[in-house]
């Protein structure tokens, strides 16, 4: 559970235009901005972003949402993810919001600790670094600087079982070992990093989150030993540190990566350190996990072009690919994707030392592009001069182009496919399962069609989801409780009311208050609606005011009725006589209102 509060601060902190144009194409109309909608296939812009309301709506397809919405349904990512996400990108962090268990509540109150630990532990390995020529030695044996040594905070675990006892006299602690940085083994603690050369794991918030280590020399010692220790060991996943979301270098490389637009993912620390050594100050690492969708989302989003770095060798080559299949679902039309295989025997740290960057980013530019990586991998395994192997051409280029996202991208691949396996474009797309034209990453949500209801109560709604404070006005006695959008009124109002103080009420927070309840269509298509109205707060006030006059007479004409009903079977009192007499002329003085109001008002 996330505290509605930081909900709230969060929607008020990101801007949805911001948000939504790194996925989309927009151009400003008016007040609002203007593009094709992602979760439908359109050729003219139905889907509409407002700045001011800080929500989207599609006019094609109804889809609609605040911020947090639009990373759900764009990223595919669950909420909490979607909101992390989003958080992430403001530089805010997640808080908890449900009650926590006495055990909870005690770890929470330490992590603050695990991240000081971690701080003080690189403080302690970049002291140890200063005090060992041989570590020294080994990084100015790779071309590095002491300049790039404290860029990456790079420091040096000694070679003893218990080092960190320097520096944390409560060696004994548990969260020691829930940091990942000391390991507890049949009764027995010792460091975990152990004569290597360390490179703390920063988040994006520039906060120690745990250690790569690295072996000094290769790790061509004996076999035995090679199996003990590994050339590369990173931490453990703690509280603080989780492998699949991570990239190392991120905080370094940011600014060269928004300077170059482009954003380089190696395998390893060393080559991160090494590129930015040379030059190349745009690249980052996985950490020892295979390319994650999160990696992947992260990066496109800093940069206008992604190119993955592989060695050129067997494991290179199966890396790529896994790296290609991740990325297909989230390429974008704007932001290509490229894999750079190098020569044979190199990684980028050779590579970079030997020809340095002008050479390495030539790579880089010529590198592979996704398309042609793809189209190359899949023809390399078929024989297309024989009808049986374009045959199985396309039954192997199927799975991938169905998961491309990037819709003219799709249909480039589709034409390339079909040109490749000697067929027709539409003969391609039904073979390859593909609607007609590019399709999308989701499905697009049925076409739900609304219809406005014609009630004075849906018109209320939609002034009322424009401009919330007139809520204050609205009296609920007068709607007709029987019909659902007077139910969604009903509920908006207490909704607004029960927030009259509250400044920081947004649209977009109305939205998530509403998105689960039966109400929620309703809702939304009354601020699409209202989208289209472009009343000012004045010209909706008049009308909420002609709406309830409007809804008074209905009521009272309904009593007049019912005295009627009673007046002609001779039932009706004196007193109610006069009762009825009354609201006769109350009506009719009403109506002149009405009438006197009309002209200023727009229906
Ligand atoms: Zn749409």
């Amino acid at each position: 559970m996330i505290p509605e509060s930081f909900k709230q601060d969060l929607l008020n902190r990101v801007d949805i235009v911001d948000v939504v144009s790194r996925y989309v194409q927009l151009k400003k109309g008016g007040a609002n901005f203007l593009g094709l909608c992602p979760f439908h296939n359109e050729k003219t812009p139905s889907f509409t972003v407002s700045p001011a309301k800080q929500f989207y709506h599609c006019f094609g397809c109804g889809a609609h949402g605040n911020a947090i919405g639009f990373v759900m349904s764009y990223s595919a990512l669950g909420y909490v993810d979607a909101v992390k996400e989003l958080s992430a990108s403001v530089g805010m962090q997640v808080p908890e919001a449900r009650p926590r268990s006495p055990e909870e509540a005690a770890r929470k109150e330490r992590e603050p600790d695990l991240y000081a630990m971690m701080e003080q532990a690189m403080d302690f390995y970049r002291a140890e670094l200063k005090k060992s020529p041989r570590a020294i030695e080994y990084l100015k044996g790779r071309g590095l600087t002491g300049e790039i040594a404290a860029r990456f905070r790079i420091g040096y675990a000694p070679d003893d079982w218990q080092a960190l006892k320097a520096a944390f006299p409560g060696y004994s602690e548990s969260s020691l070992v829930e940091c990942g940085l000391v390991v507890e083994s049949e009764g027995k603690r010792y460091d975990r990093f152990r004569d290597r050369v360390m490179f703390p794991i920063l988040n994006a918030r520039g906060a120690v989150i745990g250690f790569g280590g690295r072996v000094i020399g290769e790790s061509d010692k004996s076999d035995s030993a090679a199996q003990a220790s590994p050339k590369y060991l990173n931490s453990p996943e703690t509280p603080l540190f989780e492998k699949g979301r991570e990239v190392y270098g991120l905080v370094q490389a940011r600014d060269a990566v928004r300077t170059a637009g482009r954003a380089l993912v190696v395998e390893g620390y060393m080559d991160v350190v090494a590129l930015a050594q040379f030059g190349v100050g745009y690249a980052v690492a996985t950490l020892g996990t295979a390319t994650s969708p999160v990696h992947v989302s992260k990066l496109l989003r800093l940069a206008d072009e992604l190119v993955f770095c592989f060695d050129g060798d067997a494991a290179g080559r199966k890396a790529a690919w896994r790296a290609l299949e991740v990325s297909l679902p989230l390429t974008l039309d704007d932001k290509p994707i490229r894999f750079l295989l190098l020569p044979e025997g190199e990684d980028p740290d050779t590579y970079v030392r030997r020809h340095g960057r002008e050479s390495f980013e030539k790579l880089a530019r010529e590198s592979q592009l996704l398309s042609e990586f793809l189209l190359g991998e899949l023809r390399s395994e078929s024989d297309i001069r024989t009808a049986e192997g374009r045959s199985q051409f396309l039954m192997a280029a199927k799975p991938h182009i169905q998961k491309v996202s990037a819709p003219a991208l799709k249909l480039q691949l589709t034409k390339e496919v079909a040109r490749l396996a000697e067929v027709t474009q539409e003969e391609a797309e039904r073979i390859l399962g593909l609607p007609g034209g590019p399709a999308f990453r989701r499905p697009a949500p049925a076409r739900r069609d609304f219809r406005p209801p014609s009630s004075t109560e849906w018109k209320l709604l939609s002034r009322l989801a424009a401009y919330p404070p007139l809520a204050a006005e609205i009296d609920v006695d007068l709607v007709d409780l029987a019909l659902d959008e007077s139910r969604a009124l009903n509920d908006v109002i207490a909704y607004c009311r029960g927030n009259r103080d509250n400044r920081e009420m947004s649209h977009a927070m109305m939205i998530e208050q509403f998105k689960d309840t039966p109400h929620a269509e309703m809702l939304f298509q009354a601020q699409a609606f209202a989208l289209e109205l472009k009343e000012t707060e004045e010209q909706s006030r008049l009308y909420v005011r002609h709406a309830l006059c409007k809804l008074e007479i209905a009521r009272k004409n309904r009593e007049i009725k019912s005295f009627e009903e009673r007046l002609g079977k001779g039932m009706l009192s004196r007193e109610e006589r006069y009762e009825h007499l009354r609201l006769i002329s109350e009506v009719k003085s009403l109506e002149r209102q009405l009438q006197a109001d009309a002209r200023a008002v727009s229906q």
